[in-house]
């Protein structure tokens, strides 16, 4: 490991230690982990990877690292599904799930960015982290802590789901629920971030927590036998996830482990809280701030940290963006169980509803394959559901109260 050279602005270029930053301080600019990818091509290879443990440190040479990995020894490695069923509904040949809302520990794909943040923040000496989250990255941060032995504040919207709020209180970690958006949580946090000496897994200490989400791409990518799918579809909600994804396709292509790759990233995002897929719909170079509404809460940020750079994504890969109703959303989370018994959380819904959107106006094509990211768990937010699916039969304890029920159904 150790194979970071520094933090670089994804604007100007100016090249920084690594240190718990995150703007450029000439341009504002956000900063990424860049590495010496000389010295891991000696190391990395097809064989290394597959001999490594089972979750997203196999890939520790591509994480921004120092020493040892000290947190997420269960994380990643998910499964990536073929989806026949779901692929025969909807006219394609070759449709994959990659299924994090099984990512453990606490069923979503932020348990691996969480995983690269703490360890990263125990390099740093941190002894409290923190985050502002729509929910998911709540769960995992007062989870990761709990067993890291780390003091925690998660900052949150007062109106998260209910799922999402106790998923987070019994890590007990202090909890501060802000009346306001996402988008206002996370400007205050930038303020006390700035005050408290504290490790932000998404604000001070993000370039190396985003890096996190690289091994979502990676996974899949080896997966697949080591081939990069024609489409991948990829919920957006500060945009981060979906550059990591060209990211990971990209450094593998750089280390000689696949061909060069085909893949259109596509971005997927909620009518009520799209401006990113707005922005690849309009054109334009700036994403313009929305007031998030809509029922994919772990997706509404209206202004999103990272959403030129998503929309960049899609443009450089050939890929385009959907937007999903909150009917859509539904619908796919229920087609999405019914068909291969996966139980998504809303942002799954916008990912699917999405790539049906693709499928049918004909930007994938039935003989492609595409690759679906259900990025978290429908346990999560069962209010979205709940008035929408048939209540069960009560029945007394008898014989004859079944056989009665069964001329009905
Ligand atoms: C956070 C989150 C995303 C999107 O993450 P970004 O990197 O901020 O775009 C997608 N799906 C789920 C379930 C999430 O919690
Ligand atoms: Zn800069």
């Amino acid at each position: 490991m150790g194979h970071v050279n520094g933090l670089k602005c994804r604007e100007c270029g100016e090249q920084y230690p690594i240190e718990p930053l995150h703007v450029c301080e000439l341009c504002f600019g956000p900063l990424e982990a860049s590495y010496d990818y000389e010295t891991i091509a000696e190391k990395a290879s097809r064989d290394s990877i597959e001999a490594g443990p089972r979750n997203m440190w196999r890939y520790a040479d591509l994480l921004p690292l120092d020493g040892e990995p000290t947190d997420g020894m269960d994380t990643g490695y998910t499964p990536l599904l073929r989806a026949r069923n779901l692929a025969k509904r909807l006219g394609v040949q070759e449709l994959y799930i990659k299924n994090d809302s099984v990512c453990a520990p606490t069923l979503s794909f932020k348990d691996r960015v969480v995983s690269v943040a703490l360890s990263k923040a125990k390099e740093f000496g941190f002894e409290t982290v923190a985050c502002a989250s729509t929910g998911n990255l709540a769960n995992s941060v007062a989870a990761h802590a709990a067993r890291a032995g780390l003091q925690a504040f998660i900052f949150i919207p007062a109106d998260l789901e209910i799922g999402k709020v106790l998923g987070t209180s019994i890590y007990n970690p202090r909890v501060v629920g802000i009346k306001g958006s996402y988008d206002e949580v996370n400007r205050l946090c930038s303020e006390i971030a700035g005050l408290y000496k504290w490790a932000f897994a998404n604000i001070n200490i993000r370039p190396f927590y985003a890096e996190g989400s690289k091994t979502f791409g990676f996974e899949i990518i080896e997966q697949l036998g080591w081939c990069s799918p024609d489409h991948i579809v990829v919920p957006c909600a500060g945009g981060s996830l979906i550059n990591k994804v060209r990211k990971a396709l990209d450094e593998f292509h750089r280390l000689n482990l696949i061909e060069k790759p085909r893949t259109k990233i596509h971005a997927a995002q909620a009518e009520g809280c799209g401006p990113i897929v707005t922005t690849i719909k309009e054109g334009g170079d700036f994403v313009k701030p929305v007031r998030a509404n809509t029922l994919a809460k772990s997706l509404a940020i209206g202004n999103p940290a990272d959403g030129i750079y998503a929309v960049e994504t899609t443009r450089l890969t050939g890929g385009y963006g959907a937007h999903a109703s909150d009917d859509e959303i539904v619908q796919a989370m229920q087609m999405l169980a019914g068909e291969e018994g996966v139980f998504t959380e809303t942002a799954g819904g916008v990912t699917l509803a999405a790539t049906i959107q693709l499928i049918e106006s004909g930007l994938i094509q039935p003989n492609e394959s595409v690759v679906v990211s259900i990025t978290g768990n429908g346990l999560k937010t069962l209010e979205a559901v709940q008035d929408r699916l048939p209540e069960p039969n009560i029945i007394l304890p008898r014989l004859n109260a079944f056989e009665e029920l069964m001329k009905t159904l």
